[in-house]
């Protein structure tokens, strides 16, 4: 038996707590039983299997658009390359940004990732056509995509809230902020009202990109905790990047923490992108010192679910990516001083359950979960981490859909 008629059996898989090898019988999409079991299969040979790879925060409408850069439109500031994006968006239309993404997406498959939450950005300039791009490219998509409609110009005036109620009508499956894109420190908080009035009245949750600056000034995470229990949304809101946690006092910090835990808010962190994102500060005369990452093992210690995106992929904003999850986990690890025994476990669950907990997927090595799985070259989390970023199986709703980093016809 191996694969075809929704049966998929895989033989000798290494899973992270089990001292024996084991078989994996795959059953319509799903993990049927785990254990030793009779009959032929894809034999895995003692290789490290673990859930698919999530990627919680990315932006796809953006995707590798540095291949329509010339060479002076890299390195700018802030403010010159959302000038810079405008250019290009002004010229977006829904066919070309689904030619650009989807590339871009195989990619990402063929790097183990198997479900995603892409942002799309609403604007005056794009309007909804990133947004009917992403949803288009989510009907086609192999793998899990949510889309996040993303309020890329701030949330005031009627014209932008009214275009994100659009944007629940054209599909977004949950809305995004940007409170810090708003001018003053009302209008942020005025922002974040906005959302939870839209997020309770169409039942929809919200993915907040905050706290990304590197200032301690700038810190709406414990304002977003609040609302959260206020309108009884535990659970169903993402904060992402939430750097100014790493910059305010220890205890501050603490109590910060706790409430995120009881408003249930998942957090995720997009380890390349918060490293090199620039803010210039008020009276800054040279360039700053280097970023910071949110505090990602407390968090993690004291219980809330934390989650890895690779964020921006070879865009305006950061030129980098090649949509490995395994180079984003390890660029975290540094940054974040995860040295413990524990923390490379810590770090695969970062970058698949934890993602897909906060995406409300049933994944897991467990009967019942979702067969969406990665098959590596190592034998344990940590010398996966170590070792080249190539995966052997990419397996998706129980179908073998890469190979080798090669889309199979499955894919
Ligand atoms: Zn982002």
């Amino acid at each position: 038996m191996s694969e075809g008629g929704g049966l998929l059996l895989l033989k000798n898989a290494r899973i992270h707590g089990m001292p024996e090898t084991q078989d994996i019988l795959i059953k319509d999409g799903l993990i049927d039983c785990i254990g030793g079991m009779e009959g032929s299969g894809v034999d895995l040979a003692g290789r490290l299997i673990t859930p698919g790879f999530v990627n919680i925060h990315t932006h796809l409408d953006k995707a590798d658009l540095i291949s329509y850069m010339g060479p002076s439109d890299f390195g700018k500031t802030l403010e010159e390359n959302r000038e810079l994006l405008k250019k290009f968006k002004s010229q977006y239309t829904v066919e070309n940004i689904i030619e650009r993404a989807t590339p871009v997406l195989y990619e990402l498959m063929a790097n183990g990732v198997t479900a995603l939450r892409t942002q799309a950005d609403i604007d005056s300039t794009c309007s909804l056509k990133a947004l009917e791009a992403m949803i288009e490219l989510k009907k086609q998509s192999p793998i899990n995509i949510q889309v996040c409609a993303f309020p890329q110009e701030g949330l005031m005036g009627e014209k932008q809230g009214g275009q994100m109620e659009a944007a629940i009508e054209t599909g977004a499956d949950l809305l995004g902020g940007l409170p810090l894109i708003e001018e003053t420190p009302e209008e942020q908080v005025k922002h974040l009202d906005i959302l939870f009035e839209l997020a309770v009245k169409h039942d929809v949750g919200l993915d907040i990109q905050l706290d990304e600056s590197n200032s301690p000034q700038d810190f709406l995470l414990p304002i977003l905790a609040e609302k959260t229990i206020e309108n009884r949304m535990e659970g169903k809101v993402a904060a992402t990047h939430c750097i100014s946690l790493s910059k305010v006092p220890a205890e501050v910090a603490a109590q910060t923490i706790n409430l995120v835990k009881q408003a249930e808010i998942n957090v995720n962190v997009t380890p390349g992108a918060n490293l090199i994102t620039r803010f210039p500060q008020p009276g800054d005369t040279h360039p700053r010192g280097y970023n910071s990452i949110t505090l990602v093992k407390e968090l993690i210690d004291a219980g809330v679910n934390v989650a890895v995106g690779t964020d921006n992929i070879r865009d305006i904003f950061f030129p980098y990516g090649n949509c490995s999850m395994i180079r984003e986990t390890y660029l975290l690890a540094m940054a974040t001083r995860m040295t413990r025994a524990k923390d490379p476990e810590n770090l695969f669950k970062m970058a698949s359950v934890n993602g897909a907990k906060t995406m409300g997927l049933n994944y897991g090595l467990i009967p019942g979960a979702k067969a969406d799985l990665n098959v590596f070259y190592a034998t344990d989390y940590l010398k996966a981490i170590n070792s080249p970023e190539k995966i052997a199986y990419v397996i998706k709703d129980g179908r073998i859909i890469c190979k080798d980093g090669v889309k199979t016809q499955s894919g």
